[in-house]
């Protein structure tokens, strides 16, 4: 006991002398930790943009802390917490002597206390220290800075932080995440009673525990209840405010929300916002990942084992819904990975952005190197100079000339490679920098010419709101104007016209909407990723499926699950129903300003004369169609119909189609392959097989003479293919049709 009375006559004698000097000191000291407290981390609250709860994050370890706004701490919440740990709050320093000589003096007496004496200041004070001893020197620093913090700030200040310190148990700090975590309300909707309930818990969070212990805490809280608000009420009718059980709390979004943390935390967090409303849909999430898991099941059998989903609003470029995985929780298949935003291979689904680059692409004579109307060789072809790069089609057929509508809509391979060739790698990666695609930076020089197939990794999150610029008149979502408002008509038109798919895909019915809308589909070129981007005139969607451990698909392609959840989602954004007719003349594609629909010969994309068989109706620059300049490829020769083919298809010609002609004067006498300086290497394996292929077009007459080594090597008739012998060393190959000739030089090393 000796202790206790020198404890009692020091810190006597210490206040008083204190207490003169103080007032005058503290105000000027520069920091009191109050600060400290009122900055540290809260939770963030996640709304959905109806209003439902998506999340409310933990701020360490399973700690929630709202933020009980100042607006919301009302009358009763003050009273009650006040009248439980402070009463003479508004009226003492930060120190309330009084209480504080009373719990001393019990204290001697050897009678049960509860509490030190502290004010809510001082309460404050010490959740600031890690130091709780209970010494003399701790109590006369918490004297010392409940005075500090009182000289400093209003009582209202304290009082706010206070209550959103307080400790309520089950991770629960501060009244707001107290009240959400037992009542699942707003500490602001909570009656008198549950506030009771509340109050008495940070005493001794586990022993008044509401959940586990509820006997200690109603037995209580009813007294404090009935003390406070004058009332008899009896034990047990106050039970029935005890909580019912814990708030389960919502984890919804998870991928997006913790992107959008990241976000934020590599920003610096600039100020944290406690309550955020969010463009998700809770419903339309939930919908995705039904569809999501859904397509999994169909995909059983192809070794498909995730998926994620991006659908985004047109107006804005905001998510509508974030499906980073089938299942977030789903270990085995790391489901916590977001699929958003992993970058893949996106296959043919880039083709567009080629594709309309190529419309907006002029030659030497300011004139456009690419018509909707033009026609592309999908034949077996080289491309490149150093790199040689021999790309083929999905199902290794060659379609021969093709328009530029179909090989895009159908997603033909070697039309894109040659446009690439043509416009450019640099030119099309820098379109694809301004379309969003940061990701390509990384990859997207050396992938090269295989960018025209969607070599190159970007994710979803790049994919879907650049695809979305079509459908925005080629606007993207900062409002640049990334292609011309016709191309993104053009490309619309195309990319929506189910004729022209067919040559690619047959007439799916994947495709088939009852509003109008656009599709592209790709595969990763080792089957790794099927992706499936959509869009109408409201929402753009992109989907993607694969394995995240980068497991070949088996079997299906980006045509059909990805598509097919992708139309899914579409369908459900617009009831399941086709829209009103209102609405669905409001989601008309326009029509691109500068061009008229013209007769065009299916085969050829010239002019429709009297003699094709088949024409289309395609969009040509305004002033630019002349009927007079009709077809060269289709003429009536005694009343029998010939089709004459440009010289350059005569190799696919003699492999696959042996039936039709070839225009062969139609061009100048040329080597087309092998190239001139080209490098061939000599095996010693394959001595009998090796030749040098040589392949030549055009030429007035129909025999040809070859010189090899300014030898002459052979006479040929057409067509003009034929193979020279292996020997190491430079070789050329000279050869004459007529008054024409050509000639390559080429080594063998
Ligand atoms: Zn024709």
């Amino acid at each position: 006991m000796h202790h206790r009375i020198k404890v009692i006559l020091v810190l006597a004698l210490g206040l008083a002398g204190f207490l003169i000097l103080l007032d005058l000191v503290l105000a000027l000291l520069p920091n009191d930790g109050l600060k400290l407290l009122e900055e540290r981390k809260y939770s963030t609250v996640y709304y959905d943009s109806q209003g439902s709860l998506l999340q409310v994050t933990t701020v360490k370890d399973g700690e929630r802390r709202e933020k009980l706004e100042k607006n919301l701490i009302n009358k009763s919440i003050k009273k009650i917490f006040i009248k439980t740990e402070d009463k003479r709050f508004y009226f003492h320093k930060g120190v309330d002597y009084a209480a504080l000589l009373h719990a001393m003096l019990q204290n001697m007496r050897g009678k049960k206390i509860v509490r030190g004496g502290s004010t809510i200041t001082m309460q404050l004070v010490k959740m600031l220290n890690t130091d709780k001893s209970p010494t003399l020197s701790r109590k006369l620093h918490d004297i010392f800075y409940a005075r500090v913090i009182e000289a400093k700030h209003t009582k209202k200040r304290i009082f706010e932080v206070y209550i959103n310190s307080l400790y309520f148990g089950h991770g629960a700090t501060g009244l707001a995440s107290a009240a959400r975590t037992y009542y699942g309300r707003s500490a602001d909707k909570l009656s008198d009673q549950e506030l009771c309930c509340l109050a008495v818990i940070p005493r001794n969070p586990t022993y008044y525990d509401p959940v586990n212990n509820p006997d200690n805490c109603a037995e209580r809280a009813c007294a404090l209840y009935n003390k406070i608000f004058h009332k008899k009420t009896s034990l047990e009718a106050f039970r029935s405010f005890l909580p019912a059980g814990l708030f389960s709390y919502p984890y919804e979004a998870p991928h997006y929300i913790r992107y959008l943390e990241q976000m934020a935390a590599a920003q610096g967090e600039p100020e944290a916002l406690h309550t955020v409303t969010l463009s998700i849909n809770l419903e339309l999430e939930h919908y995705a990942q039904q569809v999501l898991n859904d397509a999994l099941v169909l995909a059983e059998d192809s070794r498909i084992s995730n998926a994620s989903l991006l659908l985004i609003e047109n107006k804005s470029g905001k998510p509508l819904a974030w499906v980073g995985s089938a299942n977030f929780f789903d270990e085995a298949h790391n489901g916590q990975i977001d699929g958003v935003l992993v970058n893949n291979q996106p296959g043919s689904s880039m083709k567009p952005f080629l594709y309309a680059l190529a419309l907006e692409t002029k030659d030497e004579n300011e004139e456009n190197l690419y018509l909707p109307s033009s026609i592309l060789a999908d034949i077996p072809t080289e491309f490149g100079q150093e790199k040689l790069y021999i790309p083929s089609n999905f199902n290794n057929r060659y379609n021969g000339p093709v328009r530029f509508r179909i090989a895009l809509a159908s997603s033909l391979n070697i039309p894109a490679v040659e446009i690439l060739n043509k416009v450019g790698v640099d030119n099309y990666l820098e379109k694809l920098y301004s379309l969003g695609f940061e990701s390509l930076r990384h990859t997207g020089e050396a992938a090269d010419l295989g960018l025209a197939l969607g070599a190159g990794e970007v994710p979803l999150k790049e994919l879907v709101p650049a695809f979305a610029v079509f459908v925005r008149d080629g606007k993207d979502f900062d409002g640049d104007q990334v292609y011309q408002t016709d191309t993104a008509r053009l490309i619309c038109s195309i990319l929506s016209d189910k004729g022209a798919r067919a040559l690619g895909f047959g007439y799916s019915q994947t495709f088939e909407t009852s509003y109008p809308a656009i599709f592209k589909t790709g595969t990763s070129n080792q089957y790794q990723n099927i992706i499936a981007l959509g869009a109408t005139k409201d929402y753009t969607i992109g989907v993607w499926m694969g394995n995240f451990d980068g497991q070949t698909v088996m079997g299906k392609t980006g045509s059909s699950l990805p598509a097919w959840a992708a139309k899914r989602m579409l369908d459900f954004m617009y009831g399941n129903t086709t829209p009103p007719a209102e609405k669905l003349k409001q989601m008309e594609f326009p029509e691109p300003e500068n061009w008229t629909k013209e007769k065009i010969c299916s085969l050829s994309g010239m002019p429709a004369g009297p003699d094709c068989p088949a024409a289309v109706y395609e969009y040509c620059l305004k002033g630019s169609y002349d009927p007079s300049a009709c077809c060269s490829w289709h003429k009536k020769v005694d009343g029998k119909l010939e089709t004459l083919y440009p010289s350059e298809y005569q190799q696919w010609m003699r492999i696959t189609r042996p039936d039709l002609q070839i225009n062969y004067n139609t061009s100048p006498l040329s080597i087309k392959s092998p190239k001139n300086k080209a490098l061939f290497y000599y095996s010693e394996l394959h001595k009998e097989k090796q030749a040098v292929s040589v392949e030549v077009f055009g030429g007035a007459q129909n025999s040809l003479e070859v010189y090899y080594d300014d030898e002459l090597f052979a006479l040929i008739d057409r067509p003009f293919v034929f193979q020279l012998p292996v020997e190491r060393g430079e070789h050329s190959c000279r050869v004459v049709c007529g008054v024409e000739q050509d000639e390559i030089r080429f080594i063998i090393k």
